[in-house]
């Protein structure tokens, strides 16, 4: 079983990904293991002084220190890879915070400039204006409705695009080819937060992008009980991401890859239920007269839906609506009235959750103009009728 084999579709990469026979089965025990075991270690032990200098200058798949991983990690790792078409490798991180923060570290330097999509995860910004500030490193943001104009942004010091489509809060939609596109002719690296996608509905790499993010927490734990973050990067990226993740020391557990790994195996049907239950909700909503407006791209009245249809192979089931006219404590009676909804950040778990959203004061290159109280909505595995029972009495406590 070899999961190098570019031809298969990305469910059976799903399923067969990592699962390489050195890391599933010992032949002295005449067997194969389904799963990859969860390998803890720490220190390896070798056979002798030659042994332990063979195997210090292995970069890869060796045995060496804990930190640089063992084969329940690597198996994590080359399944994400082999999703990514184009990918030279996968680096995990504690978080999807701590992955964005790595790259960005990574790849930039004292007097360089960041162009930062102003729709991005409010963690990602907060390390920008913090320490990469810190560290001489300027970062502008930009509208995430623009495509090609990007040009305009871009300085000679300028060395990295990041974007996040669709952003995580408000859903914009971006021309990512588009963006890569300026981004390679004039030089300047991207990378990209996938983790609304995950590469089964939108492959970032063969998008043009040379860094792709995920916070694994979301869709692919799927389970609400893990947190881990992946960076995948093309062949030009790869060296300058291993060497950082080598300085800044970070590891992650075996244990919580077995539950990566566990639940990566059903993305797929996991997503398609995702998105099929989400669009169903999102478009009874629509209909509600105590709806302002619904943003979800997979809907034709979005306005990020036709980059959405050109670009995206399907839809997760995260998205956001307002509340038409509401307030504060309108918007407060009606989650507070849910039972069905978890109240709670995070999202892509088989369980729904709800919570407030409020852009307008996080953004500074562009104005969220929308006066109408914003909430998102991330859509488990719940069947759909049940939801929408629970919303209809949300609305009616909004009412009261
Ligand atoms: C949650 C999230 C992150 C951060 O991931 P953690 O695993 O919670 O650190 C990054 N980007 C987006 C879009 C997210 O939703």
């Amino acid at each position: 079983m070899t999961n190098d084999d570019e031809t298969l579709r990305p469910a059976t990469k799903l399923v067969q990904g990592g699962r390489r026979p050195e890391w599933t089965g010992d032949p002295r025990l005449g067997g194969g293991i389904v799963n990859p075991p969860v390998w803890r270690a720490s220190t390896i032990l070798y056979d002798s002084i030659a042994d332990l200098k063979a195997r210090g200058h292995a970069t890869h798949d060796k045995l060496y220190y804990g930190r640089r991983g063992t084969p329940t990690v690597w198996a994590l790792a080359d399944a994400l890879t082999a999703m990514e078409p184009g990918a030279e490798g996968t680096l995990l991180y504690p978080s999807g915070v701590a992955a964005n923060s790595a790259g960005l570290l990574a790849l930039l330097s004292p007097g360089d400039h960041l162009l930062m999509v102003d729709s991005a995860y409010e963690p990602t910004r907060a390390f920008c204006d913090g320490m990469l500030a810190r560290l001489g490193v300027t970062t502008t943001y930009y509208d995430p409705t623009g495509g090609a104009d990007i040009a305009e942004l871009i300085r000679p010091e300028t060395r990295l695009i990041f974007l996040e489509s669709p952003g995580s809060l408000t859903f914009e939609v971006q021309d990512v080819p588009a963006i890569t596109r300026v981004a390679r002719t004039r030089g300047v690296l991207t990378m990209l937060d996938n983790t609304w996608a995950t590469p089964l509905l939108f492959p970032a790499l063969a998008h043009g992008v040379d860094v792709a993010m995920m916070s694994l927490t979301k869709y692919v734990g799927g389970h609400s009980d893990a947190m881990m973050g992946s960076l995948t990067a093309t062949r030009a990226v790869w060296p300058k991401l291993r060497s950082a993740a080598y300085q800044l020391g970070q590891s992650v557990s075996p244990d919580d890859c077995a539950l990566m790994l566990r639940g990566l195996r059903t993305l797929d049907v996991r997503m398609q239920r995702h998105g099929e239950n989400g669009l169903t909700v999102a478009n009874w909503l629509a209909a509600r007269c105590e709806v302002g407006r619904v943003l979800h791209p997979a809907r034709p009245d979005d306005a990020g839906h036709a980059l959405w249809s050109r670009d995206f192979t399907g839809t997760s089931g995260l998205f956001g609506f307002t509340l038409k006219g509401a307030d504060e404590g309108a918007r407060t009676r009606f989650i507070d009235a849910l039972a069905h909804f978890g109240i709670g950040f995070s999202w892509g778990g088989y369980e729904s959750l709800i919570v407030p959203a409020d852009p307008a004061a996080i953004r500074t290159a562009t104005r969220w103009a929308d006066p109408d109280p914003l909430v998102r909505l991330s859509i488990g595995l719940e069947d759909p009728a049940d939801l929408i029972a629970d919303l209809e009495r949300g609305f009616a406590a909004m009412a009261a």
